[in-house]
């Protein structure tokens, strides 16, 4: 806008126009502006009359030609004639441009933001004489400001309110908590394995069902309450004016609200989510410590089991420390020299022969002693570690391999876990060869084995295995029947085993189903050509079952537990 600032016009300079120039003047800089233009004359009374209106000005607020010489009170409404004086007056007090903002009605009748500045025209005495008004229709600026402002606060994606709305929301419903004595919950809602779902479904789909997930969180109950998106797969429930019980309840019913499956592209899948909860003022006075400490009762709910809720207590906290010293050590575990390789063997049932073992991670730690791979290997993950440590398993394994070769033990083949990271990882395939060459061994003594999460990308999925295969390793899928492959996909894998889960193993001699799909799945293995291996086996009867059933290999405690590298080369390596 052509800010008109403190312009001085004397009294000749008017005369000095001619007509014609002036009406040029008026026509190109005036009637065709957008902009609503008022000249105001400032009358002795203090009032303010008009002594111009441009062509735009006129359709406004009833303003016409007639409304030259009146005054603001004789032409406008008295509620907007007021709110003008008063600007009109700021300029004249403090004898410069003042601006403002307000809803203008246009001649069209459209309603708009209109911006005002208000520039005085003083005369050769320093007195405002005149004061000119250009208002001009900003909507179109309103409207993307308060875009900015909306997508500031907002997750694009679920269109929740977003973290820095959390924050603002929270330390105001902090504060009314306090002032009428109420108590506030607040709940850390994180979906189960949703990493896990996103690597093997791929990130479109995970990106409609956290959309659908949001959904369905904000269309819990009648109660008021406000859904924040916190980043991921994360969630944030501000449940205010509550109590532990209602809180309870309302956990109940975010937990019932995943029982129905998500429908994605004409598939179901069920996801479920664990709550963390901490409720103000017992577990925390502010905002941050409610949300560090919903934080620590969801990773609690999560080590639990999952799709839980859990409130925060004081003890929580000390747990939550001894993760933190987990993920610490781990780093250092590997230079340490705290990572040790275990190995059982697995039991050829036509031969009653071992010539395979699966490598078992262990991991001594200095202080917490032993600690199991099922609680290591997810923080590995999760931290990228598996995939140094992965490397250092390859390594260590093809270094033994070569050893036991040089020592003259004969044929040996050893299969080692690969985590879905791992598998991901580019590099995978050109390391393991390197490993290979390097110890000059025969490929097919290796085996990786993958669960069916980590091979759900089909196209992907085949390219991998498809250059493992070309190296000469063999492959299997391990905990066969727990993850989402259809075996129709499975048939197109370029696979060597399947690893019948421990969990259908456990109880195959007492429940019917568990027979029928352990006997289904070595069926499917047979006629696919593939071997099969049953994991988890402890009693003698279980492993007549599998030999009966055509099973080629049985691992578990029956036999042997995973026993360290020294035991393992004296009880099965030495004597062959
Ligand atoms: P997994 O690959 O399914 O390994 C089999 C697990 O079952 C091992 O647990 C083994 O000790 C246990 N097991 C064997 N026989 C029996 C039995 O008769 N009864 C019972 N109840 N359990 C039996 P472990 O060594 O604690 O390993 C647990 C999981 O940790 C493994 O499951 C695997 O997923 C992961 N893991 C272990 N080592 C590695 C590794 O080097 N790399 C990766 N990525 N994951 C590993
Ligand atoms: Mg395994
Ligand atoms: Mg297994």
């Amino acid at each position: 806008m052509n800010r008109m600032n403190n312009v001085i016009l004397k009294d000749d300079q008017f005369s000095r126009f001619d007509e014609k120039i002036e009406a040029i003047i008026f026509e190109i800089i005036l009637k065709h502006i957008k902009d609503l233009i008022y000249v105001m004359k400032v009358e002795d009374n203090g009032g303010f009359s008009y002594v111009f209106l441009n062509e735009e000005a006129k359709g406004h607020a009833k303003l016409t030609d007639d409304s030259i010489g009146k005054t603001l009170h004789e032409v406008l409404p008295l509620e907007t004639a007021n709110h003008l004086d008063e600007q009109y007056k700021s300029v004249m007090e403090k004898k410069e441009p003042v601006s403002f903002q307000d809803v203008v009605i246009l001649a069209d009748k459209r309603i708009v933001h209109g911006e005002s500045i208000l520039t005085p025209i003083f005369d050769d005495n320093g007195d405002i004489t005149f004061i000119v008004s250009v208002t001009r229709d900003i909507s179109a600026r309103v409207a993307d400001k308060e875009m900015i402002t909306y997508m500031a606060y907002h997750d694009p994606l679920t269109g929740l309110p977003n973290r820095s709305s959390l924050k603002k929301d929270l330390d105001n419903a902090v504060e009314k908590a306090e002032m009428t004595n109420q108590n506030l919950a607040l709940m850390f809602i994180d979906l189960d394995r949703f990493k896990f779902f996103n690597d093997s479904m791929g990130h479109v789909a995970g990106d409609h069902l956290l959309k659908a997930v949001g959904e369905r969180l904000t269309s819990i109950s009648e109660k008021s309450y406000k859904v924040f998106r916190q980043g991921g797969d994360e969630f944030i429930v501000i449940l205010p004016n509550t109590s532990r019980e209602l809180s309870e309840q309302f956990a109940q019913n975010v937990n019932r609200a995943f029982e129905k499956p998500f429908r994605l592209e004409a598939k179901e899948f069920f996801i479920s989510a664990s709550i963390g909860i901490s409720i103000f003022p017992t577990d925390g006075s502010d905002g941050d410590s409610l949300i560090k400490n919903a934080d620590t009762a969801l990773y609690r709910a999560k080590e639990l089991g999952r799709s839980l809720y859990q409130f925060y207590s004081f003890d929580l906290q000390k747990q939550t420390t001894h993760l933190m010293q987990l993920e610490t050590g781990l780093r250092k575990a590997i230079e340490k020299n705290e990572l040790e390789i275990y190995y059982q063997p697995q039991l050829d049932l036509s031969t009653d022969k071992v010539t395979s073992f699966e490598a078992l991670l262990r991991w001594k730690h200095p202080v917490l002693g032993f600690v199991s791979p099922v609680e290591f290997i997810p923080i590995a993950e999760e931290t990228g570690l598996i995939l140094s440590i992965g490397e250092w398993i390859i390594q260590t394994v093809c270094r033994k391999l070569k050893q036991w070769k040089e020592y003259g033990y004969g044929s040996v083949s050893v299969s080692i876990n690969l985590s879905p990271k791992q598998f991901q990882q580019p590099e995978l395939v050109t390391m393991i060869q390197q490993n290979i060459e390097e110890n000059q061994l025969y490929p097919g003594c290796l085996e990786f084995e993958l669960t069916e999460g980590a091979m759900q990308d089909p196209k992907r999925t085949l390219q991998t295995l498809a250059k493992l295969k070309e190296i000469g390793v063999r492959i299997s899928v391990d905990d066969f029947g727990t993850g989402y492959s259809s075996l129709s996909y499975i048939k197109k894998l370029p696979i060597d085993t399947l690893k019948i889960d421990q969990s259908f193993v456990k109880d195959v001699l007492r429940d019917e189903k568990d027979a029928a799909i352990t006997t289904t799945i070595i069926h499917l293995a047979q006629s696919l050509g593939l071997s099969v291996i049953a994991e988890g086996v402890e009693v003698e009867q279980q492993v007549e079952f599998f030999k009966i059933m055509g099973c080629h290999k049985v691992q578990g405690y029956f036999f042997s537990k995973p026993i360290p590298e020294d035991e393992m080369v004296e009880h099965y390596l030495k004597n062959k």
